[in-house]
């Protein structure tokens, strides 16, 4: 299988990365079993980057294969948890020298900055991979009081083979957060990256080698959704699913594990994140904390907080100062120091959210700022910000999962929470103001997996992150995720003589 040996030239990273581009199977790279590649596009310029390998269902089920063997002899329970603790540190040690090249990688392969490549998505990659190393020897199960003729105790077994389907706004990121827990418990992997942005995959799954994982722990099978996932949904040997993705095809994703093995299933969908901004907050710092939770990464974040109530008191201050933001925002080449948003990761997604902007100007709400295409090549989308919004407008009730934000004038603090409630999703909300208790109160209404207080969009490895509502099920990151890959046994020993 092919090599794509890529010449970076930037301020960040100079060098050489060879990056492999066959499926990572059985500790092998090796071609797709049709031979199938796809074209990968960096979406700075809308041109060719490599071809890559791209699987068939077929290829799903030789890498089931290898990994339940490699679980029935040198991983799961055949593996101490500090070996896996030693593999998973080496990994990140591993990863943390390449951490230049694959912030390069990242923003050539997403159109990410190479500074947000370096600084959250490989940093943070990093720092997750070795956080689960550190509980991977700290799995442990409980004695249970019951009578005194009997000893009862739980283990917290691997759960098996899991499939693990990624989504293409941090490519990086979203592999760590799966893969760090269920290597740590004793897994193993079969994971399928987003066809739009594979190569960070690639460049795990050499470094994973290199790292020394036995032959069929991780495999990473890059193909598209609707045949290559949807196999891993369907297959009757895998033994749990765990998606990020939308929340259409969350949906059947969980159809699918209900009409085959009924394989366990996590999900982590979208959202449409509230973002309350009182009238006592300190302005300055909610204009800047709400530009970063819409316009980060493009608004292509599932906790963007794209829906933004502000108090009439400040609304005017606060539009000028947001749409003055906004303005400041330099978009461009993400490996140019000066860029602080690159373009939207493909076409599809370019012209799915142009129809979003082209929609709320068609319902009357009124651009502040923004609302075109920025630049002539590559997908550039100007930061946009709408107001004069209604709540039944589709830009105030769907995720557009790109740089746009409506905001949305309120007076009444019950009132905005009911407003901020009134959706379908549940993954994030946050919340400004210098006063505490009003602050803590409506963190406490609000409908989310994650509320922010005097913030936004951060997350920290050690803290869980997931959603209410149809924002998904299970918690990723921190102790909790551990839930999400093992099974719990629960052993009795009789100690009495009889059976009474
Ligand atoms: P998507 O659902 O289109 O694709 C996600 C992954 O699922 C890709 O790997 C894709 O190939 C695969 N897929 C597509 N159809 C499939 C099918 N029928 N069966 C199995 N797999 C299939 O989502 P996307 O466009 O890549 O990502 C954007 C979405 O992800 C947004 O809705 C966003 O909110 C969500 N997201 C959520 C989180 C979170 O943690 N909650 C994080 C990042 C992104």
């Amino acid at each position: 299988p092919a090599v794509h040996s890529h010449n970076f030239d930037n301020p960040g990273f100079k060098g050489v990365s060879e990056i492999p581009l066959g499926l990572y199977i059985n500790g092998q790279f090796v071609d797709g079993k049709d031979g199938r590649t796809h074209p990968v596009v960096n979406p700075s310029t809308g041109k060719e980057i490599t071809k890559i390998s791209v699987a068939s269902p077929a290829d799903i089920d030789v890498a089931v294969a290898a990994a339940r063997k490699a679980f029935d002899t040198v991983w799961g329970l055949n593996t101490p948890g500090h070996i896996r603790a030693k593999l998973l540190a080496k990994l990140a040690g591993i990863m943390e020298d390449h951490a230049d090249e694959m912030a390069a990688v990242e923003a050539l392969d997403n159109g990410k900055t190479f500074f947000w490549a370096k600084n959250a998505d490989i940093s943070a990659s990093i720092e997750c991979i070795r956080y689960y190393s550190g509980w991977a020897d700290k799995i442990q199960g409980k004695t249970i009081e019951t009578t005194n003729a009997k000893f009862c105790y739980t283990r917290h077994e691997p759960i098996g083979v899991c499939g693990q389907i990624i989504p293409w706004n941090f490519p990086l990121l979203m592999l760590a957060w799966k893969v760090g827990p269920a290597l740590a418990t004793g897994n193993c992997i079969v994971l399928k990256p987003s066809e739009i942005t594979p190569l960070s995959a690639q460049l795990f799954a050499k470094y994973a080698h290199e790292a020394g994982f036995p032959p069929g722990v991780i495999n990473v099978v890059n193909g598209f959704g609707h045949d290559v996932g949807a196999a891993i949904a369907e297959h009757m040997d895998i033994d749990k699913v765990a998606f990020t993705g939308s929340t259409l095809v969350g949906r059947k994703i969980m159809e699918a594990a209900a009409k085959t093995n009924l394989k366990k299933v996590t999900l982590e969908l979208g959202g449409k994140s509230p973002n309350i901004i009182f009238d006592d907050c300190d302005l300055e710092a909610a204009v800047d904390w709400a530009a970063f939770g819409i316009f980060w990464n493009h608004g292509q974040t599932c906790c963007a907080g794209s829906r933004i109530f502000v108090h009439a008191k400040i609304y005017d201050q606060f539009m000028e100062k947001f749409v003055a933001k906004a303005k400041q925002i330099k978009l461009g080449d993400p490996f140019h120091p000066e860029t602080k948003q690159g373009p939207q990761v493909s076409e599809a997604q370019f012209d799915r959210i142009m129809g979003y902007i082209e929609s709320g100007k068609a319902d009357g709400a009124t651009v502040h700022h923004g609302g075109e295409r920025f630049g002539e090549e590559g997908y550039f989308i100007s930061p946009t910000i709408f107001g004069d919004v209604h709540p039944d407008m589709k830009i105030v009730k769907e995720e557009i999962f790109g740089p746009v934000g409506v905001v949305i004038k309120f007076e009444d603090d019950e009132d905005v929470i009911r407003q901020a409630n009134d959706t379908v999703y549940g993954l994030a909300a946050a919340v400004f103001s210098k006063n505490i208790n009003r602050a803590i109160e409506t963190a406490h209404k609000l409908k989310a997996g994650t509320a922010w207080i005097n913030s936004t969009n951060m997350l920290h490895h050690a803290v869980p992150f997931g959603g209410f509502k149809s924002s998904g099920i299970g918690r990723e990151l921190g102790e909790y995720a551990l839930a999400n890959y093992t099974e719990v046994k629960a052993v009795h020993i009789h100690l009495g003589p009889t059976t009474s």
